[in-house]
């Protein structure tokens, strides 16, 4: 963590290096909430030099949100026509009526964050630079020079990176000047604390800069996505003799649930005739999605490793958790679902 003294150096050095060094972008000249609002949702997943003409253009045409809300949508269309993602404007003229209707841009966090198409970022971005509300904007920018003025290794793609990060970014927020002060933090990850490359020798925070003390800057922030699952889709048969149903048990030494109960699929029982489909259900074992499907069979003779076990012996034998969903899909009244449900 950075003492309250680092934190205030962080901040005025921050705000001061802003002050000369910004770039001048036209919706850097408004507190106009509308105007920031559109800005900031052009800018999502679109560089900055191509939203400018696009922003000034929408300004002019659709200054204000009651122009916005009664737009008709061809034209509105017409002018967000390169920009992509066309949702962002429908989401964005809903909102605008729903201001309309209540007459007034809204001036509280919340209020804003629950207009259509406004997540946190924009809802943190617009209120605290058009109402220089307290609220610490955090996107990857800010994980990116956060990470490394903490020396935080994180994952920035893990499930809890936003809120950790969230509670970084109000630790060091400048809450006297808030809009100005998380624009600069942005301005700071977009020009000098670079993905490669930091540009550390140039850069207004590096006294306090914990990554750049350790030598760390390059290897920050961590990203590791995870692993994208395989899917599978695999057979389970449900061969049944009277009151006997077909199952295969896995050997004391498998690595996988030695021991347990399984119902068989073809590599168990390479004789089974497929019949009827019974139902289907999914289960996920670490990076693999399976589909499992269950069908009836019926089978001659040889029934290989597989072994006739009594339906009352189901509830008192150990079997896996794809056995339980496996009856669970047969769990419309016949007498395998019957017992196995009381396992
Ligand atoms: S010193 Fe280097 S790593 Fe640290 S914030 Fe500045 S540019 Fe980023």
């Amino acid at each position: 963590m950075l003492s309250r003294q680092e934190i205030q150096k962080f901040q005025n050095s921050l705000l001061r290096w802003y002050s000369v060094h910004q770039r001048d972008l036209p919706w850097r000249r408004t507190r106009d909430p509308y105007a920031i609002w559109i800005s900031e949702i052009m800018l999502q997943q679109t560089r900055v030099a191509a939203v400018i003409p696009y922003y000034e253009r929408f300004l002019q045409k659709f200054p204000d949100f009651r122009a916005l809300a009664a737009a008709p949508e061809q034209e509105l269309l017409a002018y967000w026509a390169g920009l992509g993602y066309y949702y962002r404007a429908r989401h964005m003229q809903k909102a605008a009526q729903k201001i309309a209707e209540k007459g007034a841009f809204p001036n509280s966090y919340d209020e804003i964050r629950s207009l259509p198409g406004i997540g946190e970022y924009t809802a943190a971005a617009v209120a605290s630079i058009g109402f220089n509300l307290p609220h610490a904007v955090v996107d990857g920018n800010v994980y990116r020079v956060l990470s490394r003025i903490f020396n935080d290794s994180t994952n920035i793609a893990s499930s809890r990176a936003r809120k950790h990060f969230a509670s970084l970014a109000e630790t060091v927020l400048d809450r006297r000047q808030p809009g100005t002060y998380n624009q600069a933090l942005m301005e700071l990850g977009a020009t000098v604390c670079l993905p490669k490359r930091p540009q550390c020798l140039l850069c207004p925070v590096a006294s306090v800069c914990r990554a750049r003390a350790q030598g760390t800057q390059d290897t920050l922030p961590v990203k590791i996505k995870p692993q994208k699952s395989v899917g599978e889709e695999r057979t389970l048969f449900l061969v049944e003799q009277g009151d006997s149903i077909l199952l295969w048990q896995r050997p004391a030494d498998s690595r996988l649930m030695p021991g347990f109960w399984e119902l068989p699929e073809r590599a168990h029982l390479p004789e089974a005739v497929p019949c009827r489909l019974v139902g289907s259900f999914r289960h996920g074992i670490t990076f693999h999605d399976y589909r499992f499907e269950l069908r009836e069979a019926t089978v001659d003779g040889d029934v290989g490793d597989c072994r006739w076990v009594a339906k009352t012996e189901l509830p008192c034998l150990p079997l896996s958790t794809i056995v339980r969903k496996a009856f669970g899909v047969l769990k419309r009244g016949t007498a395998v679902s019957a017992h196995a449900s009381g396992v």
